[in-house]
């Protein structure tokens, strides 16, 4: 397989699917450049080779049709102080071969927002899935896809896929492109590289004991994650909104806390299965009750099992964090994903903050951690502590799916079946 540290861009074109769906506030001015910048190395590596940059994004979901609010024109004048070299700018993506064909070594070209084309996403548009006539349009959908990507493909020698964040889509420019490209002329950027490493550490080169870390509000979105690592890992916390579920289950009277009635049994399931697999699952027994869903309503603590009429558990308890503390400590791989309570509100991030500095002392004393999927990193941004982990995921969905042990398409489309 091809890396990008082994290729040599000198004299080649380049064409480098990125991430630059960054947030623009009202007047289209960039309001955090994370995802700009985590391209950067890859980008700059194809420049000092010697090549020419061929850049290619979607942003937002203008759902296959034009829309300034969503033109990737505004960010030029970013992309170029981030690069140091003047952007040039493509207005339709389909139809940018004059200006591919005329980049020379050194110079860089950004697309238009992919998305504009519904073959991008290679969706029907216009059609419900369940009118008859739905596989039809689909498969000549596909058939687009196809076409569209390999014009895209045909602007250069060889293609970059360092896009994490969509890396779980099937996409024209995530990985159907890679088959108008040979084994040494495609390969994954820097940013992939490292995403697809911080998921191999937690899913196959897993040094012991092993900490997952899964909160967050809800079980049912949970619970492909929490099954593919319960063949993996030495100690579950399973905290947030979802302990309650596991309370009720267990005959538990747990006031107005959030629950999914309809998972009660599930949360039996994979207590048994925990059981049966030597898992130490760790729930919490207590929980900081408020009477509201408010930061500055009163709070008490409370059992997990018996929490009052009226009051709704929304942070872990004082001996909750002990639980927690006692089984990250030590480990020496820990993945966390969602927070211990509702962190967005002040009062609420005792839990969480618990956690954070847990996984800090871990992995100062050498573990591997991994932070990903929205909230807690988000969690992790809050505390100012995102020095003190191994690796932050920059992809939401994508991480997700990774450690439900799904195959990511856009890995796939360069690396085979990793
Ligand atoms: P998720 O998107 O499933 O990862 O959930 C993240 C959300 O869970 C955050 O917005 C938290 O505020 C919320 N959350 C965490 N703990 C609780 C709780 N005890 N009750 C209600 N929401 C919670």
């Amino acid at each position: 397989m091809m890396t990008i540290d082994k290729f040599n861009f000198a004299g080649k074109k380049a064409i480098v699917r990125v991430d630059f769906n960054v947030p623009l506030d009202e007047n289209g001015k960039i309001t955090d450049d994370t995802r700009i910048r985590g391209a950067l190395p890859t980008l700059k590596k194809v420049l000092a080779d010697g090549g020419a940059l061929i850049i290619m994004s979607h942003m937002g979901k203008p759902k296959g049709k034009v829309n300034a609010k969503y033109s990737l024109s505004q960010i030029v004048d970013a992309v170029s102080a981030a690069l140091g070299v003047p952007v040039k700018f493509a207005p339709d993506c389909a139809k940018a071969e004059n200006m591919a064909a005329d980049l020379k070594a050194g110079e860089v070209l950004l697309l238009e927002n992919l998305r504009f084309y519904p073959e991008e996403e290679g969706k029907p548009v216009g059609i419900e899935k369940e009118d008859p006539a739905y596989e039809d349009a689909k498969k000549e959908m596909k058939a687009r896809q196809k076409e569209f990507a390999k014009v895209l493909a045909s602007y250069a020698d060889c293609y970059v896929m360092d896009a994490f964040g969509t890396a779980h889509r099937k996409h024209a420019s995530t990985a159907v492109i890679a088959d108008y490209f040979d084994a040494d002329h495609k390969m994954l950027g820097y940013l992939m590289e490292k995403e697809v490493k911080a998921v191999d550490n937690v899913l196959k080169d897993i040094k012991r004991p092993f900490t997952a870390i899964m909160g967050g509000s809800k079980v049912s979105t949970k619970i492909g994650i929490i099954e593919n690592l319960m063949d993996k890992v030495d100690n579950l916390i399973l905290c947030g909104g979802m302990a309650f579920t596991f309370a009720k289950a267990q005959g538990g009277k747990i006031g107005n806390s959030l629950v999914e009635d309809d998972k009660l049994q599930l949360a039996l399931d994979i207590m048994a299965k925990a059981k049966a697999k030597g898992v130490n699952l760790v729930l919490g027994t207590d929980c900081i009750a408020a009477d509201n869903f408010a930061n500055d309503a009163n709070t008490q603590v409370c059992d997990n099992m018996n929490i009052p009429d009226g009051w709704m558990g929304m942070d872990a308890g004082p001996k909750t964090r002990e639980a927690f503390k006692a089984a990250i400590k030590g480990a020496k791989t820990i993945l966390w994903n969602g927070p211990a309570g509702v962190f967005e509100m002040d009062n609420f991030t005792g839990g969480s903050k618990v956690i954070a500095e847990a996984i800090a002392e871990a992995t100062k004393e050498g573990a591997f951690s991994l932070i990903g999927g929205g909230d807690s990193v988000a969690c992790i941004n809050k505390f100012g502590m995102a020095d003190q982990v191994s690796y932050i995921s920059t992809g939401g969905g994508a991480l997700l799916e990774a450690i439900e042990g799904k195959v990511l398409p856009g890995v796939a489309a360069i690396c085979g079946d990793k």
